[in-house]
């Protein structure tokens, strides 16, 4: 076992290889708080990707109703209680260090998925599901914790549940691949993606066990295990529709909901994130802290980061974001004057945005929410591509536009 840095843990960590790091990583934030569960990003990747025989339980990308729902069925509870039972009572975070960008929500004392293996039998702590499990993408679809007779209000809803959007998490230090007997699954250097070799691998499922999120795959007519490629072709800008640029992949174009935004974060040696505030994702998660890793003491440093919903009761978010979320929630329920202005960036280009710019306007608003006097600029952030060029221009206030009158009789 090799030593590397965690940063999501902020601390040091045991993984099977030294070398986790990319020199550009894949990365995204979902806004749980806006999604609607339309299934679109689900049905874009599926009918791109795994619509061919074998592959029809097999949904790289799912959008899942939390508390009762999940793919495969209880992934999590699964995992923690595994995780639980093998440090009981130590899976536990130090919030009394300094917040820095090498330990943003503090130090995980616990142990990882990586810490809790011994190494020789198991690399990674983890079970297979059964096929049982695998049958629905979104089972117990909105199913409520309870139906309060006297409604609900903020801070937390009596009754809840929220939409949890999934795909492969290109992960830092990923469990697949520390688990695959045949060294099959490898991350590209030159944007963290990690993919399975096909010709390598021999479907001992090893992936389908180890990876904590469940998002590697076996296929049985082929014997292989399958995951996510993160649209590699859109992200490298090979595909012809992407003239070359830099594209957003197919399960966040396709969002309808607004909810994803999807980059590249740049990384040092040091396997942390080069600074930069005018990259989108660095903004949201170093400069704001709005958008927060799943289950980050798993362990394996996941590269998707979510706006955590701001209903749920704290301590099930804690559990599942870390302990970053009431920074994250107070940040989302009071935005600064930039990040109401980098929040329309989601969904408004396809070609991935490497850094804003903001353009201040004029005072269009004031008001008072839960005592807090709120000032809304119509401000302008504009995106651009990996060459420097302009491809996004949208402003804070949504612009209402008529139809002219020629345009509004229906004629047929
Ligand atoms: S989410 Fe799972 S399948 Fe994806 S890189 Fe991480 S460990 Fe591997
Ligand atoms: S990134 Fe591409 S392959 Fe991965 S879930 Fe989204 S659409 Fe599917
Ligand atoms: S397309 Fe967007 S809004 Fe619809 S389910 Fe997927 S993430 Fe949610």
């Amino acid at each position: 076992m090799a030593k590397v840095y965690n940063w999501q843990l902020g601390r040091e960590m045991d993984y099977r290889f030294d070398n986790g790091n990319a020199k550009w990583q894949f990365a995204a934030v979902f806004n749980t708080n806006r999604c609607i569960a339309c299934q679109t990003c689900t049905m874009a990747c599926k009918t791109t990707w795994t619509f061919s025989p074998g592959q029809e339980l097999m949904w790289w990308n799912n959008v899942e109703t939390k508390p009762y729902g999940g793919y495969p069925q209880n992934w999590d509870v699964k995992v923690l209680d595994l995780q639980e039972k093998a440090n009981p009572g130590g899976q536990v975070w130090d919030r009394s260090v300094p917040l820095t960008t090498r330990a943003p929500y503090g130090t995980f004392d616990g142990k990882t998925v990586f810490e809790t293996a011994d190494g020789l039998t198991k690399m990674v702590t983890g079970y297979t599901p059964t096929q049982e499990e695998w049958k629905a993408p979104n089972i117990h679809e909105d199913s409520a914790t309870k139906f309060p007779k006297d409604g609900v209000q903020l801070p937390v809803h009596d009754g809840w549940f929220f939409y949890l959007q999934r795909i492969c998490n290109h992960c830092t230090y990923p469990a697949c691949l520390a688990a695959c007997p045949r060294n099959a699954i490898y991350k590209r250097e030159e944007d963290g993606i990690v993919l399975i070799d096909q010709g390598r691998c021999r479907g001992y499922r090893k992936c389908v066990d180890a990876c904590p999120y469940k998002k590697s795959m076996y296929r049985p007519n082929t014997r292989t295990s399958e995951k996510c490629i993160g649209c590699f072709p859109r992200v490298e800008g090979s595909d012809p529709l992407t003239e070359g640029l830099p594209m957003e992949t197919r399960c966040m174009t396709a969002c309808i909901g607004k909810i994803r935004l999807q980059g590249l974060a740049k990384v040092d040696d040091a396997g942390l994130w080069v600074e930069d505030p005018t990259n989108p994702l660095y903004f949201l998660v170093h400069v704001e802290k709005v958008a927060l890793p799943l289950y980050p003491q798993f362990g394996t440093q996941p590269n998707v980061y979510y706006i955590p919903p701001r209903w749920v009761p704290r301590d099930y978010l804690k559990q599942m974001f870390g302990p970053g979320v009431d920074h994250a929630i107070e940040r989302y329920s009071n935005p600064s004057r930039e990040l109401l202005a980098v929040l329309q960036l989601f969904r408004a280009s396809q070609t991935i945005v490497f850094s804003f710019k903001i353009e201040k306007g004029p005072k269009i608003q004031e008001l008072s929410l839960n005592g807090v006097v709120h000032e809304i600029y119509d401000d302008v952030v504009v995106g651009y591509d990996s060459q420097g060029r302009e491809v996004v221009r949208v402003g804070v206030e949504e612009k209402v536009f008529e139809r002219p009158q020629q345009f509004t009789m229906n004629t047929i």
